[in-house]
């Protein structure tokens, strides 16, 4: 199994705190049956940030570590980015860091509360330079939720999106539990991913969502998901079914 989402590098935002959590983090995926990870650090958050050659060297530390360990994982570089104004020119400038490098893909994290005026231009402005952008737990945004046709739009227009694991699960509570399967069946979302901080109060929690998502939509959901992972990995075209609206309940009385 691969996970695209996870914040298993020490020392360098709110995950894993030194090399002994990447390590405990490490095998507990391990025991979920993943065998690749996607590091993929904060950036640009107001908290942390984290260039593209800093994250990769950290990625080659923590392998060597693991394989000294014996501990069968790889771990390959991304990066999480908060999503600015400057994204464009900063990833010419080669501070930004593409899923797995080369894949194309690239993380954009909404801010929690809101989406920003500029979003829908600047996910065009980074597809005319052929980078695909995958939005991270769009069901825990409060406008996403609010107004899921934004979603419905940015989506229409060619960005993919990624649930958080715990989210399916309930971990974040049922109104995001409930508007993460809606967007499962909306086809407004491409990837699973565990978003692991740690591996006590943000764990892996791969298996328990794909057990969800198998159990109400059946095994192939579980391998759309999981085939997703790999042709994004490798770089190859991630293609969605055609996206729907989400149905909002009508308010009594207003037509
Ligand atoms: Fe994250």
């Amino acid at each position: 199994m691969i996970d695209i989402h996870c914040h298993i590098l020490p020392g360098i935002d709110d995950g894993a705190k030194h090399m002994a959590d990447s390590i405990s983090m490490a095998q507990s995926a391990v025991a979920q049956g993943i065998n690749t990870i996607i590091a993929t650090p904060h950036h640009m958050n107001g908290a942390y940030n984290n260039y593209k050659t800093d994250i990769i060297a950290g990625v080659q530390q923590l392998n060597d570590t693991l394989q000294a360990e014996n501990i069968p994982l790889t771990i390959l570089p991304g990066q999480e980015t908060r999503i600015y104004g400057d994204m464009v020119t900063d990833l010419e400038n080669g501070d930004l860091l593409p899923l797995n490098e080369t894949s194309g893909y690239l993380f954009v994290e909404l801010p929690s509360g809101q989406v920003p005026r500029y979003t829908e231009q600047l996910l065009f402005d980074l597809q005319m330079k052929d980078i695909k952008p995958i939005i991270v737990h769009p069901e825990r945004n409060r406008e996403l939720i609010e107004n899921p046709n934004i979603l419905y739009d940015l989506v229409s227009n060619g960005t993919l999106t990624q649930v958080t694991a715990a989210s399916v699960n309930g971990n974040f509570g049922k109104k995001i539990k409930k508007f993460s399967l809606q967007l499962i069946e909306a086809n407004l979302t491409h990837f699973i991913a565990s978003d692991a901080h740690n591996i006590t109060s943000r764990g892996f929690v791969m298996q328990e969502a794909y057990s969800v998502i198998k159990h109400k939509y059946g095994a192939s959901a579980v391998y759309w998901f999981m085939e997703n992972a790999q042709y994004m990995m490798d770089g190859d075209l991630v293609i969605g079914e055609p996206p729907e609206r989400i149905r909002t309940k009508k308010k009594f009385g207003i037509f």
